[in-house]
């Protein structure tokens, strides 16, 4: 109850301090990274497709949405070809165009002793069930670490009142100094050395939609539905942090 009350305070402190929309001229440029490439495609699905492509997929959805508002027009995407870009030119590129956020789009997956194996398509593939849920990390070493949990807040916030659950299966590794889960209730982790957000002058936040290891969280993640209600709910993060209105 102590923490869950110091979390409503510590949120109400941050949200008392909105980014003022008079400060971005009508124009908070919002740089989205798509987590991974094409050579390097991070996690494989349960179903044995690449994350990539699943990050592709909400980035382009994201900022299909966002440049409809002109307050966020100038939103760009980092590396929409899917080259093979070094993590720290991605922070740096968002920086070099004027981002007044960074949101690097991911998904999710399991620690190795979490995995099982079942035959899909005639194909043996590794699945884990017992996890599901969305993820939100910021950096300390970010530019602006206070304005990126802030913003991690926020969007916990919209995920959760949008009817999405958190993850909190990494708290068991991310122990220590430099990472750990900092809210439960929202799914926030701080993770430091993470290198597109601590490469980022502006706030930042590394955000895992759900977890493509879970094969029932993988069809609802394949789904246009549900993928509009997570980008319906990051855009309602970026505008309420913007200072604009829902
Ligand atoms: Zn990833």
């Amino acid at each position: 109850m102590v923490y869950f009350l110091m979390m409503c305070c510590l949120s109400v402190w941050f949200l008392g301090t909105p980014i003022s929309s008079e400060c971005w001229a009508g124009d908070f440029k919002v740089a989205i990274d798509i987590g991974h490439t094409i050579n390097t495609p991070g996690a494989i699905s349960a179903r044995g497709v690449p994350e990539y492509l699943f990050n592709k997929n909400i980035a382009i959805l994201l900022h299909r949405k966002l440049i409809q508002d002109p307050q966020f027009k100038g939103s760009f995407i980092i590396n929409e070809t899917g080259d093979d870009l070094p993590l720290s030119a991605r922070g740096a590129i968002a920086n070099r165009q004027g981002a007044a956020l960074f949101i690097s789009i991911h998904h999710d997956s399991v620690e190795p002793k979490d995995l099982s194996y079942w035959l899909c398509q005639g194909k043996s593939l590794a699945h884990c069930d017992k996890f599901a849920g969305y993820s939100i990390y910021y950096s300390e070493e970010n530019g602006n670490p206070l304005r990126s949990l802030s913003f991690a807040v926020v969007l916990g916030s919209e995920m959760l009142r949008n009817g999405f659950c958190p993850t909190l299966h990494h708290a068991e590794k991310f122990t220590g100094a430099d990472k750990g889960l900092v809210d439960r209730i929202r799914g926030i982790y701080k993770y430091n050395k993470l290198v597109v957000l601590r490469t980022t002058d502006m706030p930042a936040v590394l955000f895992e939609c759900g977890i493509i290891k879970n094969r029932y969280e993988e069809l609802e993640l394949s789904n246009s539905a549900y993928q509009h209600r997570i980008v319906d709910a990051l855009l309602s993060a970026i505008k309420i942090y913007s200072g604009g209105t829902r």
